[in-house]
């Protein structure tokens, strides 16, 4: 699971107490004047991130992460392709007018071009990475033409035999055509969820088809054996060949094998640099499943990842969320070389130290709690390179492996990506939001001196012990919720973590000064849920990403809750509408009681429950509060979504062997997504 910041954008300050954590002499090559906005456009923004400590790491572990930073951008081609069939033919063909075209590069056409070229990398394709909506270009498909036209046919992958103007009627439906492929990820129950999504995760098969097809699978797997509670379905494409369903499986020598090869070369020699036998062992199983497909080598991967503790650098790679599937099923392709921040990680092993209390004393109905919380590990990392789904835009925290047998058995692995959260901070420094929407001076203050500091732990709360709380009834599967799965367990996350950051246990472990630190979590979460994350919805639109859908949720929910009692009070001055609270500690009760509902639904796997509280609360969008919301954030000039050029590595080589690993930090988007399209294209074009 992932945890993507939505309320961090909006804290202008970073508070005195939060940063004694961060930049308190522990970490001398961090830059002060580092620039980490570059460019802006569309609504996005592009930050960069630094990697503090990363010159005082070993020569091997800086060579090990060198290593999988390489596997880390092999299988970027992966998660285009998973986003949508016909991704890669675009990316190619826009990349080739991007070289070749010799016409006005200054003209406004030529302009809107380059946006739109931008943000099929910020996405990853021509769906919106939030809303996976499809986007069109600005300009037109004359200009279009005009620029396929105009560059040399050689340069362009046409099919054999095809003409310019073949292909220019191919693809200008795939570009322009707002009824093709119009979502990535359709999760509206009145349609067929297979076929109405655009994501290459089945082909020609409907969602009957595709759940008689696994049910079956499941079915004919010996019970009681472990088999059983293999992720089905998750490496694989699910397609109709002459009349038969069969699985295309993600592996060397299968689907993806091309990219899959290469990832596997440089974990191969990552191999040879390991700091720990856990570590070692828990890459041999990654590469031996990558060889064969086979998901029990999956789970033993996993299981041998959550059990390595001691190494201080770290990975996720494979095939994991499946956020991208709208039966919630198939893993995207995603990476994230990391090290671990020893300083900042006390916060969260104070936290997982002491995961038992919080299980025990939670509101939530005994026979659903775990009786004992095994292995809850959790740390604050220094993120050192994104690849596939997790670049451009990453997650600021992740909670690891999501098979809940894994996390039951083993425990989980959770973080908290610092110098990611640190980065969007330092960017939104001074940039007006705060204080457009919040209600009170007093807010803005208490967001100014604690918002840094309750961000990071309520993503320490969610991903180390919202996450890994409670248990499923027997017989109940993951994919119970079907396609509000997702919805569910984010808001189950949340509210643990709600419910927690007020609790005055929070303050006799020494990780709050005191309430103050809830009440700024509390006000922008209300704040957000109520009313600011809108900015990321088109006028029009319902909320549909999973994380926006649990805010949202749980927002309006307590609001209406407390209505009569005023608990959070809807406040209209000079006719912009506020959202203040009132009470907090029974909206704190609130939080508790919506999450004991939630957990039920959870554990068991009541889909009719979980259906009608998402489709009444976490879907629908107030029209005229959406506009003003627009309105006022406009003249604000922000970029609500943001994504990350990453850092580049050099291996230093006297001969054949390596004597140092430098870091540089480019500052140019376009050059490093050419970069990246030229070095680690592994997948066909057609
Ligand atoms: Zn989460």
């Amino acid at each position: 699971m992932k945890i993507i910041s939505t309320t961090l954008i909006m804290f202008t300050a970073i508070s005195a107490f939060a940063q004694t954590q961060v930049t308190k002499d522990k970490k001398p090559d961090l830059k002060d004047n580092f620039k980490y906005q570059t460019e802006q456009f569309a609504d996005a923004k592009i930050l960069r991130y630094q990697v503090p400590g990363f010159e005082a790491l070993t020569l091997k572990q800086k060579e090990l992460i060198y290593y999988l930073s390489q596997a880390a951008l092999c299988g970027r081609d992966i998660t285009y392709d998973q986003n949508y069939k016909s991704n890669l033919l675009i990316r190619t063909t826009l990349e080739a007018i991007y070289r070749e075209y010799m016409g006005d590069r200054k003209s406004a056409d030529f302009k809107k071009f380059m946006v739109y070229l931008k943000r099929v990398w910020f996405c990853n394709g021509i769906h919106h990475h939030y809303s996976t909506d499809k986007f069109l270009p600005e300009f037109s498909a004359a200009y279009f033409a005009t620029l396929i036209n105009s560059i040399p046919a050689k340069s362009l992958p046409l099919k054999k035999g095809e003409s310019s103007g073949q292909f220019i009627a191919e693809m200008s439906p795939l570009l322009f055509d707002p009824g093709v492929a119009p979502k990535r990820v359709s999760l509206d129950p009145a349609t067929d969820l297979v076929l109405s999504s655009a994501s290459n995760f089945y082909e020609g098969v409907s969602q009957k088809e595709a759940e008689e097809f696994y049910a079956k699978m499941k079915s004919e797997v010996k019970q009681g054996s472990r088999d059983t509670l293999i992720a089905f379905g998750l490496n694989s494409k699910l397609v109709k060949e002459n009349g038969r369903i069969v699985e295309k499986v993600y592996k060397i020598g299968g689907h993806y094998g091309e990219a899959i090869g290469q990832i596997v070369r440089w974990l191969e020699k990552a191999l040879t640099v390991t700091e720990t036998p856990g570590q070692n062992e828990a890459l041999k199983k990654l590469i031996a499943y990558y060889k064969s497909g086979d998901l029990v080598i999956w789970d033993e991967y996993n299981i041998a990842w959550v059990k390595d503790l001691n190494s201080l650098v770290d990975f996720v790679n494979g095939f994991i969320e499946v956020y991208g599937d709208p039966m919630a099923m198939k893993g995207s392709w995603e990476s994230i070389v990391n090290f671990k921040d020893v300083e900042a990680t006390k916060r969260t092993e104070t936290l997982s130290s002491n995961a038992q209390y919080f299980e025990d004393n939670s509101p939530v109905d005994p026979g659903f709690k775990k009786k004992t919380v095994k292995g809850v590990t959790a740390k604050v990392i220094t993120v050192a390179q994104l690849g596939g789904e997790s670049d451009p835009t990453t997650p600021i925290g992740i909670n690891l492996p999501n098979a809940n047998w894994i996390r039951k058995e083993y425990g989980s692995k959770s973080v908290t990506m610092d110098n990611i959260t640190n980065a969007y901070d330092q960017a939104a420094k001074g940039n007006g939001f705060l204080q457009e929407f919040a209600c009170s001076k007093e807010e803005v203050d208490r967001a100014e001196k604690y918002g840094h500091l309750a961000g990071n732990l309520t993503t320490d709360l969610h991903e180390c012990l919202g996450h890994g709380s409670g248990q499923l009834n027997p017989g109940v599967g993951a994919d119970a919720l079907k396609n509000y799965h997702s919805t569910i367990e984010e808001s189950r996350a949340d509210l643990f973590a709600l419910y927690y950051i007020m609790d005055p246990e929070m303050v006799k472990l020494g990780l709050v000064p005191g309430d103050e630190v809830g009440k700024a979590e509390y006000d922008s979460y209300i704040r957000n849920g109520l009313m600011t994350q809108l900015v990321r919805i088109y006028p029009g639109k319902t909320i549909e990403e999973s994380h926006m859908r649990d805010r949202a949720l749980i927002a309006r929910w307590v609001f209406e809750k407390g209505e009569k009692q005023k608990v959070i009070e809807k406040v209209i001055r000079n006719g912009k509408v506020y959202f203040t609270i009132n009470d907090y500690q029974a909206l704190r009760k609130e939080f508790g009681e919506l999450l004991k509902i939630i957990q039920r639904i959870t554990s068991e796997g009541d889909y009719e429950a979980a259906k009608k509280l998402v489709e009444a609360y976490a879907v629908q969008v107030d029209p005229v509060l959406h506009k003003e919301v627009l309105e006022r954030y406009a003249k604000l000039n922000i970029a609500p979504y943001t994504g990350f050029i990453n850092p580049e590595y050099t291996l230093v080589k006297n001969g054949e062997v390596v004597t140092d690993v430098t870091i540089s930090y480019p500052d140019d988007f376009t050059a490093q997504m050419l970069k990246y399209s030229k070095k680690y294209s592994f997948l066909p074009v057609r």
